[in-house]
């Protein structure tokens, strides 16, 4: 393990994805200036990162014109590069977005119509027969087919950008957890687990942690964080035949998640999840007005949340709408993950991707998913916006 050392040009905190693409931009745009990465577990990759679905979005969602957008359309086609330069794994797979009924045609409309305004590459829409050529057992009216769309193991990716800083001479200390921040005169101190570390700018990609770091730097409290766990299950190994690649349900369009999918992952598992249920890391997070705003809003929600977390056979029962062979007992195993999703003051979910400034200090306040596809794209972006008020 790199020792932190006590002065700097530029400190990251956090060494997820996001963090260390940024590191990895900021150090390769500057290799005269010192920087290092202060990462709080004993290895990178071990938040978000490193537990999710593991697919390389094509950016079909999201309001076009938003950072999300944006971001993932360029993200992909630079994660791909990436990879392809690095050899790190990847396949790029495919995905069909199925609408069940006739009252999902028209939201499966509105999602071809922002893919395409998005700039997403291949989309094509298929009908019933044509869906069941690329998905022999999955079942629905239309479907929207994303040949772009792949599938990676994230943590892998972010090892990489690992290597790459430690190359250029970047420490990426890890078992270093940020618990003060205080300004200096031209300075920004980190006070940490193992001493201080003063910078003369700092970028805070905290994942989960980003809220609390950020106030503490002198932000607002507003957004704060909420966790939502999400888990899934795997498909036992004789029943993975059931799925080609990825199979997604037409989202519900007023949460910012994407709906149960089963997944194809680089490893060969087929995994069917994420659930996405309210998981405070604190009484503070209960304390939150946003969060009681959100629970009167989202209540039948989180009841069918709750019954998803709890039961695999409500879980199986929901992607047997789409695939009907899906029983319960075909699974077995599984893993979760925490969203470090940002919640306003207001009660609602932030949708999108929130980049805020305070003296000296970058931070990332809503990296939720695309951001891993995303993360050399926003990496170029927040290089960008810390060159500019370096610059002031
Ligand atoms: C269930 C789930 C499914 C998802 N599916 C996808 C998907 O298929 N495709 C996609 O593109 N995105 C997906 N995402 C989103 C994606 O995983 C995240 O957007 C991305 O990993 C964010 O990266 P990050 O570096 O900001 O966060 P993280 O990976 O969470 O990294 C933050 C890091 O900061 C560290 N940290 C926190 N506090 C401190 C502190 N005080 N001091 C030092 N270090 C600290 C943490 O230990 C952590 O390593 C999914 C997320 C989840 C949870």
């Amino acid at each position: 393990m790199a020792a932190a050392p006590g002065e700097c040009d530029l400190a990251v905190v956090g060494g997820g994805i996001l963090g260390l693409a940024v590191a990895r931009e900021l150090a390769s745009r500057h290799p005269a200036r010192s920087a290092m990465v202060l990462e709080r577990a004993p290895e990178v990759a071990t938040g978000q990162t490193g537990r999710n679905s593991g697919v390389i979005h094509a950016g079909i969602y999201y309001a076009p014109g938003s950072l999300k957008a944006r971001m993932c359309v360029a993200g992909a086609r630079a994660l791909y590069g990436y990879c392809e330069e690095r050899g790190v794994p990847f396949e790029r797979c495919g995905k069909v977005i199925v609408a069940r009924n006739e009252a999902e045609l028209p939201r499966l409309d509105e999602l071809e119509r922002r893919g395409r305004e998005n700039g997403v590459p291949g989309l094509r829409r298929l009908n019933a027969a044509e869906l069941r050529e690329l998905e022999p057992h999955c079942r629905g009216l239309a479907a929207l087919h994303s040949p772009s769309t792949g599938i990676i193991d994230f943590a892998a990716v972010a090892r990489s950008l690992a290597r790459d800083l430690e190359a250029q001479g970047v420490p990426v200390v890890t078992g270093c957890r940020v618990t003060r921040v205080e300004q200096r005169p031209g300075r920004i101190a980190l006070r940490h687990s193992h001493g201080e570390a003063r910078a003369r700018f700092a970028v805070f990609c905290a994942g989960a942690g980003s809220d609390r770091l950020a106030v503490a730097a002198g932000a607002p409290h507003d957004p704060r964080i909420v966790p939502f766990r999400g888990a899934y299950v795997y498909l036992r190994p004789e029943r993975r035949e059931l799925v080609r690649s990825l199979i997604y349900p037409v989202p519900d369009p007023s949460l910012p998640f994407l709906g149960v999918h089963l997944s194809r992952h680089i490893d060969g598992e087929v995994s069917l999840g994420p659930t996405a249920l309210l998981a405070p890391r604190h009484p503070r997070d209960l304390t939150w007005p946003g969060t009681w705003r959100m629970a009167r809003r989202w209540w039948r929600t989180g009841l069918n949340e709750i019954r998803h977390a709890v039961s695999r056979k409500s879980l199986a029962a929901a992607a047997a709408d789409y695939v009907p062979e899906i029983r319960a007992d075909d699974f077995d195993g599984g893993y979760a993950g925490v969203r470090a999703q940002a919640l306003g003051r207001d009660g609602k979910l932030v949708d999108d991707f929130v980049v805020s400034e305070t003296e000296r200090a970058l931070h990332v306040r809503n990296a939720p998913s695309p951001a891993a596809t995303s993360s050399l794209a926003l990496a170029r972006l927040i290089a960008d916006r810390a060159d500019s008020l370096h610059a002031r």
